[in-house]
């Protein structure tokens, strides 16, 4: 039997997703304006857009470059199925697009330091930091302009073009939050973590999808649905 290596596409979320807890949220607590919460208040009542809010927010934070890696290490914990998730999607050669509103040197840390992403094809989509030469903080880049949804990473979009790109891959969506609420519609099988808004808002719209309480749980519904490893005698 012969399958293409990429008939599973993988699009995956960060924050409280792959990691247990928002790496940003404990960065503005130590290093940010602590207004954010006020902020993120505008959000909910319309009064500002949720890429304004992250605009605000992200530039709020004051930190040099060997801080900013110091406190990653310190703050960021990892779901603790995510090697073993990543480990089968590698052994599988399934491609894996990580599209998310932290930043992109936090899910850096996580692939290459924590050594999540060894043997895996990933991308990751994500805002960036721009250092200056004193390694503090420039500015913030984010992953694209203006959407009509006011996404700050519009992730819905990136689904949408990964699908034009394959249109014969099953795409595999695995996320927690608001933000992932469009993006999941588009794919064929969604994860949500139990609990969680995007679990809650699948419910309310009737969407089919499974929770999970950590990817162990993804991981062994993937086996039984796909296979311990494909097999190819390409
Ligand atoms: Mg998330
Ligand atoms: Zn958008």
């Amino acid at each position: 039997m012969v399958l293409s290596s990429s008939s599973l596409i993988f699009v995956i979320d960060f924050d409280k997703t792959i990691s247990t807890n928002d790496v940003v949220v404990e960065l503005m607590e130590l290093y940010g304006d602590p207004g954010w919460q006020e902020v993120e208040d505008k959000v909910e009542t319309g009064e500002i857009t949720l890429r304004e809010c992250m605009e605000w927010e992200l530039n709020s934070i004051e930190i040099t470059k060997q801080d900013y890696v110091r406190s990653i290490g310190e703050i960021l914990q990892l779901d603790i199925g995510a090697k073993s998730l990543f480990t089968w999607i590698g052994l599988n050669k399934y491609p894996v697009h990580i599209i998310s509103d932290s930043l992109t040197g936090i899910i850096e840390y996580a692939m290459e330091v924590k050594k999540l992403g060894v043997g895996l094809d990933y991308k990751i989509d994500a805002h960036s930091i721009i250092w200056t030469k004193h390694e503090t903080i420039s500015h913030i880049h984010f992953s694209n302009e203006p959407c009509i949804h006011n996404c700050a990473n519009c992730k819905v979009s990136k689904v949408i073009a990964l699908k034009k790109l394959n249109p014969n891959s099953t795409f595999i969506y695995i996320g927690d939050g608001f933000t992932d609420i469009l993006a999941a519609h588009e794919a064929d099988r969604i994860y949500a973590r139990k609990d969680m808004f995007l679990a809650d808002k699948l419910v309310e719209a009737n969407i089919a999808h499974h929770v999970f309480l950590n990817l162990y749980g993804v991981l062994n519904d993937l086996k039984a649905k796909y296979g311990e490893k494909y097999i190819s005698d390409e």
